[in-house]
């Protein structure tokens, strides 16, 4: 895929002495850079320009479940925000005070952090991505983050780093002494949904090539069919793109598959329909969910994940599968059973940790 360098780097002053920054200096020799003292909001978004600032909020966030869906319990290492991949249904675009692309350059601030967490529940085992509010590796060939991060997390027992992205540039993770403590996880969709609401992403054989290669250096590998797409045609779609992935990668490898349908807040409908008027997805009919998040009737949910459970467990029956974002009813049809009878969402996602990265044992 085409690589994004951005041409215009503006830094605040208190992050231009940071690691961060130099690596940007590093690997954009022809991007201009600017120092401000602050950086403003702006409404106007400008693909070009990137942000460093340096950042003074929490780096550590709790995933944005809510009390009526059962929650992975997964935890987000705030880095950035934005992308420039501009996926039709992102739910960043409708953050329309923060349009451009941000780093954060205090680095050691968040590390601290990170620390300080760990060692508050050392006998817990902490599940930690990046990816929510930008794609983890998009910058990477830039940020060199993840040279930073991977061998950070190979020396936490009690922890385990996921990257999530819908790219390929996984070339700063060779070599790395990861430890089997990093998944790297991909976005996946059928091909014809990536084509028309994904375009300027990695395509899917991209996207499993650099898969296999991170599975090549000892990696643990994760992939996430979310969103779930409806269109004539998805069945076949789909399962596909199953089958390339069982074709490219050992299912053994993988720690967990999630699988979501389309759900988005009702002001992002008007958004893709101004921004990608040749997107398909806001014309579908939705109901308004318990979160406020329109979402496909259920019968369409529960035949998406039903199809899909299946075909996951032809390739591999013990492969830990699960829903983002959904209620018992909807579980118990996909699967037969519901996540409080395996001692909850959470604790199948740290089992799956055990088992498959030998990590543990924990307090579950
Ligand atoms: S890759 Fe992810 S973060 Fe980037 S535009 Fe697409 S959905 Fe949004």
């Amino acid at each position: 895929m085409k690589i994004h360098a951005p041409k215009r780097v503006i830094v605040e002053s208190a992050a231009v002495e940071s690691a961060l920054v130099a690596s940007l200096h590093k690997n954009l020799p022809d991007a201009s850079f600017e120092i401000v003292d602050k950086i403003s909001d702006t409404r106007h978004r400008n693909p070009e320009i990137l942000e460093v600032v340096d950042f003074r909020g929490k780096f550590l966030k709790s995933c944005p479940g809510t009390r009526h869906y059962h929650c992975c319990g997964y935890r987000i290492l705030h880095f950035g925000a934005q992308c420039p991949l501009d996926c039709s249904y992102c739910i960043l675009q409708a953050y329309l005070n923060q349009p451009n692309l941000r780093l954060f350059g205090n680095l050691d601030a968040m590390l601290g952090e990170l620390s300080e967490v760990l060692a508050q529940n050392r006998r817990s085992l902490h599940r930690i991505g990046t990816g929510e509010f930008t794609d983890s590796l998009l910058l990477d060939p830039f940020t060199e983050l993840s040279r930073l991060l991977v061998p950070y997390f190979a020396r936490t027992p009690n922890a385990i780093l996921e990257l999530k992205t819908k790219t390929n540039f996984v070339e700063n993770l060779r070599g790395l002494g990861h430890q089997g403590h990093t998944i790297i996880a991909w976005s996946l969709n059928s091909e014809e949904v990536r084509k028309r609401e994904e375009p300027f992403a990695a395509t899917i054989a991209e996207r499993l090539k650099a898969a296999r290669s991170c599975s090549g250096e000892g990696y643990f590998l994760a992939f996430h069919f979310d969103p779930i797409i409806d269109y004539p045609g998805w069945k076949s779609g789909y399962a596909r793109t199953l089958d390339r992935l069982f074709a490219a990668v050992d299912p053994a490898r993988i720690v967990w598959i999630s699988l979501g349908a389309l759900r988005f807040m009702p002001a992002l409908k008007a958004i893709i329909r101004t921004r990608h008027p040749s997107s398909r997805i806001a014309y579908g009919e939705f109901i308004r969910g318990l979160d406020g998040k329109m979402r496909y009737f259920r019968d369409i949910r529960a035949e998406f994940y039903s199809f899909m459970v299946d075909r996951i467990r032809q390739a591999d029956p013990c492969l830990c599968t699960y829903l983002c974002m959904e209620d018992d009813d909807i579980w118990k049809e996909s699967f037969g059973f519901s996540p409080e009878e395996r001692g909850g969402l959470s604790q199948m996602l740290d089992c799956a940790v055990e088992k498959r990265m030998n990590i543990g044992p924990f307090d579950l």
